[in-house]
């Protein structure tokens, strides 16, 4: 026998996926085999190396890619940096290089049936194979993979499209990408950022190191509300009652009273709010999956905002820096709507609308980064691979457009409610399913039973021919 398992996607979802099917096994000889269409494995978006050493939000302790060996990256980060402790917050690129590593090592102690193959290319179709129930994923530019099993780990989406930027598109001074910045600003130049949540805390930073001086920030976003900072919080202190949390599950309004109730008495006893949000994140997926769909419509429309900038902080330092430059007055956090944006000169002219407001405001400003984070509707998404398998109907969104509809471990779910044996996803789209799911922790342990769960499958597995490149 012989098994091939493709994973689209060789970004942080990818890698610890591959390294934890490298650690177990299944009986049969198994090629994985890890497919990125970018430059590099083991880093996506979120660790890559950029020209700005941004930080990780969470500290150095609490991130191991291993739920099993919790001190995994911290010992990794001191024996290359040996001052650094465990409550440090590092920076995002050490971790990129911490989970090549951990893969290297899980490949050097794979069983010898084990191969770890890897591919540069993008997929750009699954379909399933014409002589038997497997899968082939089909690239642009070199011959198709026939595996028995694919899992979709391709990261966030890109941004919506915005009606605002249509003028403007192709203007120098709008960058789609946040992470494609101009070096060159300084304190003669002014920048609207759209959006007001963690990247834009990224770009707020990265342009505010310059030794020209920092340029005058907006930013716009429909609350105004920006991501609270995090502290040396106690992450495992709150022992509250998890059964009466769970039993208020289908009312959203009564798990806020007792959220609220649970923060306040944890400060009151000396703690922090921080701890009762670490309890309920914990509880986040029970909870999600109690909520009837109206209530959960509910969270999104209401609360989630409030939920997004409580939840997902900021290391201290970024936010004591964002919020001095808000003292000075250098950087405006507005809450708001786009009304539209035109070329004005080398500037663009922005008009936008204060919230619960009418009268339109002006802003002209050298340069505006669209900071409006991924979009998650399938059915209009730009992104190639997931048009093409919801067109196919081997994929489907939710009813919230959250995300992709997944059953058990991810098992993809199809135009016809059936969840896949073979196509799953593992990613911040099984966010639909079990709303907190875009965190490093959350993904390291939806990859950890997807992979018990593959192996299992595999070995039980009897039928099937030879798989790999067609
Ligand atoms: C900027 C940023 C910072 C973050 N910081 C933190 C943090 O400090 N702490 C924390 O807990 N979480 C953090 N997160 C959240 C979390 O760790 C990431 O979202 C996580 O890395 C997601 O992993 P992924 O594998 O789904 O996506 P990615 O790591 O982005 O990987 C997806 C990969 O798939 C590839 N790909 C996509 N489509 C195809 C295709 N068709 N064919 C081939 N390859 C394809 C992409 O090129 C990419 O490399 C951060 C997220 C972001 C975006």
């Amino acid at each position: 026998m012989h098994n091939t398992i493709a994973i689209v996607g060789g970004g942080f979802c990818g890698t610890v996926l591959a390294a934890n099917l490298l650690r177990c096994p299944p009986a049969d000889t198994t090629d994985i085999v890890l497919i990125e269409r970018g430059g590099e494995m083991g880093r996506g978006v979120a660790y890559a190396e950029r020209d700005y050493p941004y930080l990780l939000n969470v500290p150095a302790l609490r991130l191991s890619a291993d739920s099993g060996d919790p001190l995994q990256f911290l010992r990794f980060a001191q024996h290359r940096l040996p001052n650094v402790g465990g409550e440090d917050f590092l920076p995002r690129a050490l971790y990129g290089d911490y989970l090549q590593d951990a893969l290297l090592k899980a490949e050097r102690k794979a069983a010898p049936h084990m191969r770890l193959q890897r591919i540069f290319g993008e997929v750009l179709r699954v379909t399933p194979h014409a002589s038997d129930d497997r899968l082939m994923a089909q690239f642009a530019d070199r011959p198709p993979l026939i595996a028995d099993r694919v899992i979709l780990a391709l990261g966030n989406p890109p941004s919506p499209p915005q009606p605002w930027a249509e003028a403007v598109g192709g203007h120098h001074a709008y960058r789609r990408d946040p992470w494609d910045l101009p070096k060159e600003l300084g304190a003669e130049h002014s920048v609207l950022i759209i959006g007001s949540g963690l990247t834009m805390v990224d770009i707020a930073s990265a342009l505010t190191r310059g030794a020209k001086g920092s340029p005058q920030l907006h930013t716009i976003s429909r609350h105004g509300l920006i991501p609270q900072s995090q502290t040396e919080f106690r992450a495992t202190e709150v022992q509250e009652d998890r059964a009466g949390f769970l039993a208020c599950g289908n009312s959203i309004r009564r798990v806020l009273a007792m959220t609220r109730e649970l923060a306040l008495k944890v400060e009151n006893e000396g703690g922090d709010w921080r701890e009762a949000i670490t309890f309920l994140r914990h509880l986040a997926p029970s909870l999600w999956r109690r909520l009837p769909v109206a209530e959960q419509q509910r969270f999104v429309r209401h609360v989630r905002t409030y939920w997004d900038t409580h939840r997902h902080r900021v290391p201290p330092q970024v936010g004591e820096h964002i919020a001095a430059l808000r003292r000075h007055g250098k950087l405006r956090v507005n809450a708001g709507r786009i009304d539209s944006i035109v070329p004005h000169g080398e500037q663009l002219q922005v008009r936008w609308r204060a919230r619960g407001g009418d009268t339109l405001a002006v802003l002209t400003v050298d340069l505006v980064v669209n900071a409006t984070g991924p979009d998650y509707v399938l059915k209009r998404s730009a992104d190639a691979l997931l048009s093409w398998l919801r067109g196919a109907g081997l994929v489907t969104e939710d009813a919230l457009n959250l995300g992709l509809r997944t059953g058990p471990y991810g098992a993809c779910v199809d135009a016809k409610g059936r969840a896949s044996e073979r196509l799953y996803y593992l990613g911040p789209m099984l966010r639909a399913g079990h709303w907190e799911a875009t965190a490093a922790t959350e993904l390291r342990d939806h990859a950890e039973r997807l992979a018990a769960h593959l192996i299992r499958g595999l070995s039980a597995n009897t039928t099937g021919g030879p798989a790999g490149l067609a």
